[in-house]
């Protein structure tokens, strides 16, 4: 049990809330959701169930300038697919009336006052935390003034940056969150929902305990950074005198060789350094589905990983171990080869074609089998053979046996080599007495590699990916990098490989195990004439 259990199951025991559960998600609609996102996702939906309570989607939509609709939809689709169903859908943008109400009554019993201060000007007054700050020269305005004022806000008479409405905590805490925040700001810019009908904002410390509030929020849980706002949160809701959830804090998702701020993944998507925010690089929920990912392997993830009180870095390969552990389950088993080299089989009857039988998944029998077209003349991968091998190479050499996979026991006799010296085919005999699953077939050989006809053989786009950083702290610019420097050039490698004939765009799975290789997907981009795929984790780290 994580402490924030350990909270809830107090407060049903006490019948705090009448031992009702609620949370929320609440993404603000300016990017993409990404694994960081997926964690609290779990966290929230997850609490919620546990504890047969309800979930709420919240879109903290308090900033017009930088949200968009393609976003919401996004963000819905991408936690729809990990596998989750908010109770209510809501917006922060559907509470400005109540919130505008709100603030009125607190500037009628004296507790906000507008400030026409600069930016500058009321940064400069909070001062530093060891000493108060001092007050604004406007601080002292009538209840009548700060009401005339703040309803001329909201009628538009003022610029952007004229005037705010701050809430009156006072100029000393030691918190500078609780030195007069400011509660709503002019920004004459039109909002995907509301359009024109508002030109004055709340801030997000105005609008979040209060949405939560109004929704009946009886837990809400956010990430260690926003501590230093509780106090506020706490102070508008005894303010307002309203439900007051309760903040819990625990420590955001951080993955080494991983950038997880929405900004700085909007400037690889901005700058092209990657093919959008579902490129199979990318942290993106998107871009995770993108390159295979299962919902169950990020869900299992985000177990994995647990809540923690404390700020730590997880390493990238435990979401690679996840993604490995749930694929081996349901992946189809294919075998494809990457970086082809020709396998004759000069004992082979010429026009041969043997139809062998392949297991699809050894994990689930009721995936069945299918067919293999064997024939004389192969490809096999390059990397499976070598001239030149030491004691410890088991796959092919010249006068070596291994097995083909489903297949016979064959032995490496020569090579032919063009004018520069590379290899174009390899030769060997096979022993019709090997074949699989035949009764004469016990003999043991060292290795078995994979391989596909010749003939039937299919050609695909191979899309290998490397980590996109690498920098193991990409986001780290002590020494005046900047985490555009830390791209890794080789972390795209696309290749011209063969699959099975049988493999189909139509009638593609969604996860295959290319088999000795990795784990891999159908890249969106594939048509029916050329398939791609893209690599979504290696087999073995
Ligand atoms: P970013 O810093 O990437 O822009 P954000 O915190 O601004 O993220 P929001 O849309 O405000 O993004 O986040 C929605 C919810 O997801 C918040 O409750 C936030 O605390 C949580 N969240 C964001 N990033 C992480 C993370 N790395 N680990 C855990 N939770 C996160
Ligand atoms: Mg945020």
């Amino acid at each position: 049990m994580n402490f924030i259990e350990e909270i809830i199951e107090k407060d049903i025991e006490n019948r705090k809330n009448d031992a009702k559960v609620h949370t929320r998600f609440p993404p603000e609609p300016n990017g993409y959701l990404h694994i960081g996102h997926a964690k609290s996702i779990c966290l929230n939906f997850g609490l919620a169930k546990k504890y047969n309570g309800l979930c709420n989607l919240r879109f903290d939509d308090t900033n017009p300038v930088k949200e968009d609709v393609e976003y919401v939809d996004s963000i819905k689709e991408d936690i729809q697919w990990l596998g989750f169903q908010w109770a209510e859908e809501h917006y922060a943008s559907d509470y400005f009336e109540q919130l505008y109400i709100w603030a009125e009554d607190l500037i009628q019993r004296g507790l906000a006052y507008v400030d026409d201060q600069t930016q500058e000007e009321i940064s400069a007054g909070r001062g530093v935390p060891t000493k108060p700050g001092t007050e604004s020269p406007y601080r002292n305005r009538t209840v009548e003034e700060n009401l005339d004022l703040f309803r001329r806000m909201r009628a538009g008479e003022f610029a952007d940056g004229t005037k705010v409405l701050r809430a009156k905590t006072g100029m000393s805490s030691p918190n500078m969150h609780m030195r007069d925040p400011i509660m709503y700001r002019i920004l004459h810019t039109a909002h995907h929902r509301t359009g024109d009908q508002w030109c004055i904002y709340p801030m997000y410390d105005y609008a979040h305990g209060q949405s939560d509030s109004i929704e009946g929020i009886t837990h809400s849980i956010c990430t260690l950074e926003f501590e230093v706002h509780r106090p506020l949160y706490d102070w508008f809701c005894e303010a307002l005198q309203i439900h007051h959830p309760q903040q819990i804090e625990f420590a955001r998702l951080n993955l080494n060789y991983t950038i997880m701020s929405k900004r700085k993944l909007m400037q690889l998507v901005q700058e092209k350094h990657v093919m959008g925010w579902d490129d199979p690089r990318m942290p993106t929920i998107c871009g995770l589905r993108r390159r295979g990912y299962t919902p169950q392997s990020i869900r299992n993830f985000a177990e994995t990983v647990g809540i923690a009180k404390r700020d730590n870095i997880i390493d990238v390969s435990l979401l690679e171990f996840c993604a490995r552990e749930d694929l081996n389950k349901v992946a189809t088993r294919t075998m494809a080869v990457l970086d082809p080299v020709k396998l004759i089989i000069d004992n082979y009857p010429d026009h041969q074609t043997e139809e062998l039988n392949a297991v699809n998944n050894p994990e689930n029998p009721e995936a069945g089998t299918r067919i293999v077209p064997f024939t004389k003349e192969l490809w096999i991968e390059r990397a499976d053979f070598r001239e030149e091998a030491d004691k410890k190479f088991f796959r092919l050499t010249i006068g070596k046996e291994v097995r083909l996979k489903y297949a016979y026991i064959i032995c490496c006799t020569h090579v032919d080599k063009d004018e520069n010296g590379n290899i174009t085919a390899i030769h060997a005999t096979y022993d019709p007495a090997t074949k699989s699953g035949s009764a004469e077939s016990n003999r043991k050989v060292k290795a078995t590699i994979h391989w596909l006809s010749v003939h039937h053989a299919k050609e695909a786009e191979i899309r290998l990916f490397d980590r996109l950083f690498d920098s193991s702290a990409p986001d780290d610019n002590e020494d005046g990098t900047s985490f555009i420097d830390h791209l890794n050039p080789n972390s795209l490698i696309v290749q011209h490989g063969w699959i099975e004939e049988n493999l189909t765009l139509e009638n593609a799975e969604p996860h295959y195990q290319f088999e000795r290789i990795g784990y891999f997907c159908v890249d969106k981009e594939a048509t029916p004439q050329k398939i791609v795929f893209n690599k979504t984790v290696s087999l073995k780290q």
